[in-house]
């Protein structure tokens, strides 16, 4: 796929609009069909106005500015256009994510179309809700009046994803910026080629094209899109390039959300039932072929449970993948050859226990599982981000709590012990973007939760009404009437002891009873 293209380009819009759009021919679809995406109208002036991409962004901001996202019924018109597309293209995202990583049917079922759809759900449910003006708490000066927070959108915003779950994390972004009333320019990775081209293809005719556009683009390309002014960026990806994305936001002020990588622990106790926890840990490490942020990135346990989890993880992976995982028609493949010639290097840290096998032209490493690790091992230094399981020996759930809390914050903690003490006290003494006691991913699956990092694993959450506030200002208002200015004469020169006594009783938040507790 060629980089660097706006989308929708001439001749590929479809018929597809939703109820209440404008006729193809103006706004953002236009501009970047009239100047290849760029050029003119850069409401950033001279400075940036060669970018290639100033004339789409200034069409989306005036798009934005006419006011056409802000009614709920448009909202809603597309977001269901967004669950018309998951369900027409079910094959083609099914085909595209097992061409990109040989990602299992069911695995991009669950993934990529289930979890899309119940985060589209969540929201199509309880929009009319979320968008409403929240009253708060008035004082005495304010009574009266009426003072409510106001649910706007922010503007143009611009979401950057990866290509480890390319129409999951996509799309559920896009929901809550559509949902909060945006105008949006996704960026999907340009690495899953197969899911690139389908979302820049087609995606486009569902959607209002005044509003939305997708932009492929390489890293340079990316680079320069960072150059332009958006009121929101959401990026998925790499802690290194997470950097690089808030280093450009921060030359607008343009307020970020960051959902990053990083090393998830696991810690298993040495009471569990180790079968279970064997089963539920291979699963979430050798789902999607180990691609997943939240995978548990390395085991930290006892030399006793050690010995009793190896023989237990031969039967999980045996028992999922048959006696020769590459024939599994249940295991995927790393998604190109730059990733696994990195992931095959990792495989000479520590030894080899299970698995190890890997097959270069296929892209298919065994589901791995490794021992005797040192904390200096290149594998220990680095996310895996592929189908291979470091265990690293601790005394005692003291031992693994200090090891986490010398590492950087990861995006989960993972803690398996059938004593919910030893659960709570992992989940006490550590911190990261979310937590799992005895169990792997099952936490993402929840539209209730917030999902997101802490420190080198991201900034800000998202994930049911966590992604609509994302996209939204929250917008502090107060009305007052014309009236009762006699009121006001209290706050006005010249002042006087008298005036500011009755100012601070009228305005005063008064301390409540001392906590019990201290
Ligand atoms: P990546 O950082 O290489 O790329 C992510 C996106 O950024 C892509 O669209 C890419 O084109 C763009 N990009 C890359 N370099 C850039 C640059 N210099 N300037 C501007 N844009 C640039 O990440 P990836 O390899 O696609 O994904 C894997 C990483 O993403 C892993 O670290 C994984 O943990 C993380 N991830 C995090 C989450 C989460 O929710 N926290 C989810 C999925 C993946």
């Amino acid at each position: 796929m060629e980089t660097g293209s706006v989308f929708p380009q001439p001749g590929m819009r479809q018929p597809l609009e939703p109820p209440g759009q404008q006729p193809p021919g103006s706004g953002a679809g236009k501009a970047a069909e009239d100047d290849g995406g760029g050029g003119k109208g850069s409401v950033d002036g001279d400075a940036t106005s060669a970018n290639p991409y100033a004339g789409l962004v200034s069409s989306l901001r005036a798009a934005w500015l006419s006011g056409k996202t802000r009614p709920i019924e448009y909202r809603v018109a597309q977001l269901e256009a967004l669950g018309r597309f998951l369900d027409e293209k079910k094959r083609d995202i099914l085909e595209a994510t097992a061409s990109d990583m040989g990602k299992p049917p069911f695995e991009a079922e669950l993934s990529e179309i289930l979890l899309c759809k119940n985060e589209l759900h969540e929201t199509l449910n309880n929009l009319s809700d979320w968008v409403k003006d929240e009253h708060v708490d008035r004082n005495l000066v304010t009574r009266l009046d009426s003072a409510f927070i106001h649910k706007d959108p922010y503007g143009v915003v611009l979401i950057i994803t990866p290509w480890n779950y390319p129409i999951h994390i996509l799309l559920v972004a896009l929901i809550g910026a559509i949902a909060a009333g945006n105008c949006v320019i996704v960026k999907p990775s340009e690495v899953a080629k197969n899911t690139e081209r389908l979302v820049a293809e087609v995606l486009p005719s569902y959607l209002d094209n005044d509003c939305f556009a997708v932009v492929t683009a390489s890293v340079q390309e990316t680079t320069r899109l960072l150059e332009n002014k958006f009121d929101y960026i959401f990026y998925t990806g790499s802690t290194s390039v997470g950097k690089i994305v808030m280093a450009a936001a921060a030359k607008h002020l343009t307020p970020v959300t960051l959902e990053l990588g990083g090393k998830n622990p696991c810690y298993v106790s040495d009471t569990c039932d180790v079968q279970n926890v064997a089963r539920r840990v291979a699963w979430g490490r050798f789902f999607n072929a180990g691609q997943t942020c939240i995978a548990p990135d390395y085991v930290l346990c006892s030399v006793e449970m050690q010995e009793k989890l190896l023989p237990a993880l031969h039967k999980a992976i045996t028992d999922f993948y048959g006696p020769n995982p590459q024939e599994s028609p249940d295991f995927g493949r790393i998604v190109g050859d730059k990733h696994f010639q990195r992931v095959q290097t990792l495989l000479r840290s520590g030894r080899v226990v299970i698995g190890g096998q890997t097959d270069e032209e296929e892209r298919y490493i065994a589901p791995t599982v490794l021992v005797d690790l040192q904390p200096s091992d290149p594998i220990m230094q680095e996310e895996i981000f592929g189908p291979i399981l470091p265990i690293v020996i601790v005394a005692n759930v003291d031992e693994a709590i200090d090891f986490i809390n010398s590492h950087e914050r990861p995006l989960v903690v993972y803690a398996f012990s059938s004593d919910d003490k030893v659960v709570n006290q992992v989940l006490e003494r550590t911190s990261s973007g979310g937590f799992c006691g005895n169990d792997t991913l099952m936490h993402v699956t929840l539209t209730s939760l917030p999902f997101g990092g802490i420190g080198n694993s991201g900034l800000g959450m998202y994930h049911g009404r966590f992604t609509f506030d994302t996209f939204t200002h929250h917008r502090s208002c107060l009305r007052r009437s014309m009236g009762r200015e006699a009121l006001n004469t209290l706050r006005y020169p010249p002042y006087s002891q008298q005036k500011l006594g009755i100012v601070r009783a009228a305005s005063e938040v008064k301390r409540k009873g001392a906590c019990t507790l201290l």
